[in-house]
């Protein structure tokens, strides 16, 4: 493993970094996106010959589980609003993807009053806490990683005693 310079992790020491260059053009050998003009995007029709191919950087999190984000979701008003949350995240993702197709959740873990969703980049998971605040409020914590390249939310919200 290679190591990383400086105190702080520079973004291009980022095994993830999302910018990271690749010879053009690179398809990505498992979930199918194409590398092009320096970006990844969805794949042409016909893959031109003598294509590269390597694995994307969110694939390469999803294959190490190593998320950019995690989002923890708890408290009894969960419960309750359960399938509303969960579809307000499915919706988020799914417009965040046809925008950068990198964004991806990688799980959502499930243990009954609590939800875990891992993602693939921080923005993602960010844009999902914040979703979440603000269509349902209670209270959401962020808590960036130094020298990591990831953020954690918590988001928790209980209902009142009645
Ligand atoms: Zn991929």
């Amino acid at each position: 493993m290679r190591e990383r310079r400086g105190l702080v992790g520079h973004e291009t020491d980022n095994p993830y970094y999302e910018g990271k260059k690749y010879p053009e053009p690179t398809v990505c050998e498992r979930c199918g996106l194409f590398y092009r003009d320096g970006h990844w995007q969805h794949p042409p029709e016909d893959l031109p010959e003598g294509v590269h191919r390597a694995l994307c950087p969110a694939c390469r999190r999803e294959k190490d589980r190593y998320p950019g984000g995690l989002l923890y979701l708890g408290g009894t008003y969960l419960v309750e609003k359960r399938e509303e949350i969960l579809n307000l995240v499915r919706n988020q993702e799914e417009e965040a993807r046809g925008q950068r197709p990198l964004q991806r959740i990688l799980w959502i873990k499930d243990q009954g009053d609590e939800l875990e969703i891992a993602t693939t980049t921080p923005h993602l998971a960010m844009r999902l806490g914040r979703a979440i605040h603000s269509a349902h409020k209670g209270d959401l914590e962020i808590k960036p990683l130094e020298d990591e390249y990831m953020v954690r939310l918590f988001w928790r919200r209980d209902l009142k005693e009645a």
